[in-house]
């Protein structure tokens, strides 16, 4: 057990004490405003960017096959890989020439080994350190989810110790993004796990219509609830005595970040024999990447205003 200040009682949360030292940082260490207030704002804005996007390639690629262009309304792939920043993590990859669209919603997975470095998390008797337990699940989790076809982001694959600001930077600098924050706590019934997001809180917003830095999960909220139900449905099908759907906690991890955000933690590192949690690994990278693919078709961005019947997503 480690008992820092700041960690719970065991009652409502077998939360690790990183987990639960949510709103107690002072002012954000980085200025930076996100532009995600209000939320429709950012993702009309977002949605019109991929529209003009895909307008100037289907304009390129008409300038280049002329002939084709009135074969079919819907929008051509080019035959070349387009050039692009994010690889699609389509799979399997479209035949040349196969008509399909550029993927818009999800794209990828940023995974956070939390702890590390002089943090070590969570210690058991038997010497097990939180620290170095969830890099070897976010190793098998990170394998299961690029199975499922996901483009997977470590926020540490060593001994090193991100910033809690630093890792959300992870998922807060691209489009398409999903974040997990691993975590392996010091109480709970051995053999389950569970799964929190934030509840919702006020964007906050200012006249400009961006939202700071520490508030970047507000707008997703609602995301974010949706991916932490499906993920841990799937733990609870693998995991007997586990909650049948997310918790609300202030993970603080998951505050800055602006993407669908949630923590899934393994109980625990008191277990008698560290064997315990490696047989649990491979339920746990299971059920996260089934969970991630099953909210897949949720994460779709609403479409321009005035274009009929697409999109909704809240
Ligand atoms: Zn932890």
């Amino acid at each position: 057990m480690h008992h820092a200040p700041g960690f719970r009682e065991p009652g409502a949360f077998a939360i690790c004490e990183s987990l639960g030292t949510a709103f107690t940082e002072a002012a954000p260490r980085f200025g930076i405003l996100l532009p995600v207030s209000p939320n429709v704002r950012t993702l009309r804005f977002t949605a019109g960017l991929a529209l003009l996007l895909l307008v100037g390639i289907a304009a390129g690629w008409a300038t280049q096959n002329k002939l084709q262009t009135t074969s079919s309304r819907q929008f051509p792939a080019p035959s070349t890989p387009a050039p692009s920043s994010v690889p699609s993590p389509t799979s399997p990859p479209p035949a040349p020439g196969q008509m399909t669209a550029p993927r818009m919603g999800l794209n990828v997975v940023v995974l956070d080994p939390a702890h590390g470095g002089t943090d070590l998390g969570a210690r058991g008797t038997q010497g097990i350190r939180e620290s170095e337990v969830v890099l070897q699940f976010s190793d098998q989790v990170k394998r299961a989810l690029e199975a499922q076809g996901f483009q997977v982001a470590l926020t540490r694959e060593g001994n090193d110790n991100p910033s809690f600001d630093d890792r959300s930077a992870r998922a807060n600098a691209q489009r398409g993004a999903v974040f997990i924050t691993l975590h392996i706590s010091s109480i709970g019934l051995p053999g389950t796990a569970r799964t929190y997001v934030m509840p919702e809180f006020p964007p906050a917003s200012d006249i400009s219509g961006l939202i700071p830095w520490d508030r970047a999960q507000a707008p997703f909220t609602g995301l974010s609830h949706k991916l932490g139900d499906l993920v841990q449905a799937e733990l609870a099908k693998r995991f007997r005595a586990s909650p049948a759907t997310a918790e609300f906690a202030p993970v603080r991890q998951l505050r800055t970040t602006a993407a669908p955000a949630i923590a899934v933690e393994i109980s625990s590192v008191s277990v008698e024999n560290r064997a315990e949690l490696d047989r649990m690994i491979p339920g746990v990278a299971d059920a996260i990447a089934q969970g991630v693919a099953a909210f897949r078709p949720s994460y779709v961005l609403p479409a321009l205003p005035g274009a009929p019947g697409q999109g909704g997503q809240p």
